[in-house]
């Protein structure tokens, strides 16, 4: 079995957890900024996260031979304070040019507030101006449909996006359809109580096909699973899915929405020496 971690905040798991990856046949993994269990002080403390997430991580994860990519943002949940977002976003363009950066993200909305939308539109001009990538995170729960809904009208009024270039994650039942059917990509997350479990996972791709899809275990410093894509891939096939068919969810539909970056080329990590 092969598969990509498109969303893992490797920031908080330990080193075992790597391994534990890289033995299940992961082939990459990617990871967006998020909040970090703490809400930071200061725009340096953004600074000191990308750095950590652009030369340490990548650094920690090449010790198995695991390619490591990133996305970089301001959270929704520190989006409140417009004034420090600004000051992040001011940020971002000098790390875009490293070689692990794939796009913008996680933006999006948590609660969704004035405040954390001001911010999102920031987001999505600086991503349209440096014409790049675009990963997307849902709210929780009962403000998911609302949020949803604010996220893809914020997108779509911005005439420089492409939705084939924008990946809307933590989707569930009642929001999958309105975000495949605007063009978007859709990810779904492996995750615990607040998200979705392995056999809802696999009921979504029995019913809406698996075209934009990908999953992702979305592990963090909460209680999550690290290797829940491949425990889903198990649950695939003992549902009578082929390996073929599991491949193409697991393995080749990320690569496919990833590749739109041209930094995301796996060939480069698997014959270092050549
Ligand atoms: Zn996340």
């Amino acid at each position: 079995m092969r598969y990509i971690e498109p969303h893992a905040h490797m920031v908080s798991r330990t080193t075992d957890d790597y391994v534990n990856m890289v033995a299940s046949g992961c082939a990459a993994v990617c990871e967006p900024a998020f909040w970090a269990g703490y809400d930071r002080g200061s725009a340096d403390g953004f600074r000191d996260y990308f750095l950590q997430i652009t030369e340490y991580e990548p650094k920690r994860a090449a010790k198995f031979g695991l390619p490591h990519f990133c996305w970089l943002c301001i959270n929704p949940k520190e989006s409140e304070d417009v004034g420090l977002a600004k000051d992040v976003l001011a940020l971002i363009p000098e790390f875009l040019d490293r070689p692990n950066v794939l796009g913008i993200g996680e933006i999006g909305l948590n609660k969704n507030s004035r405040n954390e939308l001001e911010v999102l539109e920031m987001h999505i001009d600086l991503a349209a101006r440096h014409d790049q990538l675009i990963l997307v995170h849902t709210p929780h729960l009962e403000d998911k449909l609302k949020g949803t809904r604010l996220t893809l009208d914020a997108l779509r009024n911005n005439p420089a996006i492409k939705p084939e270039r924008v990946i809307i994650d933590h989707v569930e039942e009642h929001t999958v359809g309105m975000v495949l059917d605007a063009g978007f990509w859709a990810g779904r997350t492996l995750y615990q109580g607040s998200k979705c479990s392995p056999a809802r996972a696999i009921d979504i791709v029995e019913t809406y096909g698996a075209e934009r899809l990908w999953m992702n275990s979305a592990c963090d410093w909460g209680v999550s699973i690290p290797l829940s894509i491949p425990y889903t891939a198990m649950e695939m096939r003992r549902r009578g899915h082929s390996a073929e068919a599991v491949d193409a969810r697991i393995y080749q539909n990320p690569h496919s929405f990833l590749s739109q970056c041209g930094k995301f080329r796996l060939w480069r990590f698997q014959n270092p020496r050549e």
